[in-house]
């Protein structure tokens, strides 16, 4: 089966790997499709691309966009002009809003006894910056041995440190992706499946679902693929790879059937 990977994140937003670093790892794993999606920034695109290029791997430019309508409601865009202008400022102005619900986790973890300061997480973001520098901050500090107990001790709804998510809404970001030239994807609908709206999102101009994600079991993929199926949506493969010490998928790359790859290079290309 081939192997694809449309969903990888670099040091521009959360990931720990470089956007070349990224691109290496994928062609390691025999990855023929490779799309960078860092959150809410295109700015590590040309690097990865250009390594793409050099190594013949068939490479398409992409972004995540955060909702305010859950922490996991993401969508994925592809083939965006990245020199949109008006874009460009919607991710701007998306990065600027992370920085105060970021200043918002850090007092809420002062007010309850964490020394952790503004310093020590902000120094952490190359570009995009997210709720992981923090926990990365934690780590470093001795609160938590890694970013999933820290989200869990500390940054989880419950938790001292939770700030409801921030942005704009689900069919605001599907139509600033399609307004931009590009193709829109649900991201890892699996993890938010209670809030699940096909028909608005579809009818917002949604292009794919993003049926094979680490997380996904099988009856998931089948129930998606259905969907997809329904709505006259394209399937995707994404593996979420934010570097080997950055997050809970290890390397990028997945398999994904031979006819859904056939279509998305259809798609794509
Ligand atoms: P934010 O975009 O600021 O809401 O931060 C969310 C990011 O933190 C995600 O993109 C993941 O990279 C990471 N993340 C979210 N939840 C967890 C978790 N439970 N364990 C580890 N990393 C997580
Ligand atoms: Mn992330
Ligand atoms: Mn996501
Ligand atoms: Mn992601």
């Amino acid at each position: 089966m081939p192997v694809v990977d449309l969903h990888t994140h670099s040091t521009f937003s959360d990931g720990t790997c470089t956007p070349e670093e990224v691109v290496h790892a994928a062609l390691k794993r025999g990855v023929q499709i490779f799309s960078l999606t860092d959150h809410d920034t295109t700015n590590g695109v040309a690097r990865s691309a250009a390594l793409a290029q050099e190594r013949k791997l068939r490479f398409v430019p992409g972004v995540e966009i955060s909702t305010r309508d859950h922490d996991h409601l993401h969508f994925t865009g592809y083939n965006i002009d990245v020199t949109n202008p008006e874009f460009q400022t919607f991710l701007t102005s998306n990065r600027i809003a992370r920085q105060g619900r970021i200043k918002k986790v850090i007092a809420q973890l002062q007010t309850a006894g964490i020394e952790i300061s503004e310093e020590d997480v902000f120094s952490r973001a190359a570009n995009t910056i997210s709720r992981a520098h923090v926990a990365d901050a934690l780590r470093a500090k001795g609160y938590a041995p890694s970013r999933q107990v820290a989200f869990r001790k500390y940054l989880l709804e419950g938790q001292p440190g939770y700030v409801p998510a921030i942005g704009v809404s689900a069919v605001e970001a599907i139509k600033h992706i399609k307004k931009a030239g590009g193709l829109a994807v649900i991201a890892h609908p699996g993890l938010v499946s209670n809030h699940w709206d096909f028909p608005t999102w579809v009818e917002a101009g949604l292009d794919g679902i993003e049926v094979f994600y680490p997380a996904h079991s099988f009856a998931m993929r089948q129930e998606l693929l259905y969907l997809a199926d329904r709505y006259g949506l394209f399937a995707t493969a994404g593996s979420d790879f934010h570097g080997s010490k950055g997050g809970r998928t290890l390397a990028p790359g997945l398999q994904l059937p031979k006819n859904h790859f056939d279509r998305l290079l259809n798609k794509l290309f």
